[in-house]
């Protein structure tokens, strides 16, 4: 039997047809691919300006430097994301506020973003885990009551929803990575969903070296930018994908939908909520029974592989990798987080997955945890 790997990108021939066009064209980094890319984004975005960047950790990393977001600053988010959502704020000077996640969601409690509120706090940046929104209505009650920005860490939840509005339509600053384990890929590659064309010029310059370029072809540089352009080949990928994406997420829900109907309730598997309005289902992740289990998740995840079976960790607390402890954060700050990250596993979900393979994952997972090497 194939190895059933726990994600892996759709990728059509006729993207693979426009990307030769790219490479054939002689014109292969930023250009009209980038634009059209651009313009199609914006669309989806109801009119709001969106510009493309080489990863969406330079998206969240820019969003703060638009924010003005630096030295002395706080910014308050989860410590249950990757890493990526934290460091940026490393980047920038400032210093992350974690609070804990809600064991039901797994996201951000937002019920504990008040009390965390300093005159230093600047924005929050929450995070739409495995593509579950964050409560849009409540968040931006908290932000507006206290003047915080937000940045939206939206990696993982592209096409997800929010009541009437697609993630993105609304909100503050909205970053979306288009990395090949994401909903939709440009290979690397990432966005930003920004408020008005001061705030993109600021991106386009943070994101090539700070060049302002006029007219008369005369050019300057006003700020330290960056080398984080997305290439036209990027763009032609995204192009196709983002013409799929719809129907991608459709085909994530569906087998989401089939692991919940197929999972056996007496494996003791703690399912995640069974959203199937909002979420876009980036990931499917089961927390282990661990208490009961006769191995460690390393065990269950060796395990799956002899059954040909991929399984992922996403994500280990981040507020306990050395960096943060040196920060100052310590074991047992943030247990419910603490307690996700330890158990949780990401079974196969993509695509191009057919109804049988969730079957044999399914089937799988029962063997394992009865007791099978
Ligand atoms: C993937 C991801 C990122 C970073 O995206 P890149 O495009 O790889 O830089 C940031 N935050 C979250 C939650 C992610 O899942």
């Amino acid at each position: 039997m194939s190895y059933l790997p726990f994600t892996r990108p759709s990728i059509d021939e006729a993207t693979i047809a426009a990307v030769a066009d790219v490479l054939r064209s002689g014109w292969l980094t930023t250009g009209p691919k980038c634009r059209e890319l651009e313009s199609r984004l914006s669309a989806r975005y109801g009119g709001r300006p969106v510009r493309l960047v080489n990863s969406a950790t330079a998206a969240l990393e820019f969003a703060l430097r638009i924010a003005g977001i630096g030295p002395g600053d706080e910014v308050i988010t989860t410590p249950l994301s990757w890493v990526a959502t934290a460091n940026v704020v490393l980047t920038v000077g400032a210093r992350p506020v974690f609070v804990d996640v809600d064991p039901a969601t797994r996201n951000i409690d937002l019920a504990r973003i008040e009390p965390a509120i300093t005159p230093r706090t600047r924005a929050i940046i929450p995070v739409d885990l495995a593509g579950l929104p964050v409560d849009r209505d409540h968040l931006y009650e908290i932000a507006g009551r206290h003047r915080l920005r937000v940045v939206e860490d939206a990696a993982q939840s592209m096409g997800a929803r929010w009541g009437e509005r697609e993630i993105g339509v609304g909100g503050d600053l909205v970053a979306i990575s288009f990395h090949p384990n994401k909903n939709m890929t440009t290979l690397e590659g990432g966005c930003l969903v920004m408020n008005d064309a001061a705030e993109a010029r600021l991106f386009e310059k943070l994101r090539l070296q700070g060049v302002t370029r006029s007219a008369d072809g005369t050019m300057d540089v006003d700020v330290l930018g960056y080398k984080a352009n997305l290439t036209d080949v990027a763009a032609a990928v995204g192009l196709g994908q983002l013409d799929a994406l719809d129907g991608f997420n459709d085909r994530r829900r569906a087998l989401a939908r089939r692991y919940f109907e197929r999972i056996d309730p007496t494996l003791g598997l703690d399912l995640p909520p069974a959203d199937f309005e909002r979420s876009n289902w980036h990931m499917f992740q089961p927390l282990l029974p661990l208490a009961s289990m006769a191995m460690p998740r390393a065990g269950f995840i060796a395990a799956m592989h002899a059954r040909g079976i991929g399984v992922g960790v996403h994500y280990p607390a981040m507020h306990r990798f050395a960096l943060y402890r040196r920060l100052g954060f310590f074991d047992g700050q943030f247990p419910h987080a603490e307690r996700i990250g330890d158990s949780t596993v990401t079974l196969p979900l993509f695509a191009d997955m057919a109804e049988g393979d969730v079957d044999r994952v399914c089937a799988a997972l029962a063997d394992v945890l009865r007791g099978g090497a």
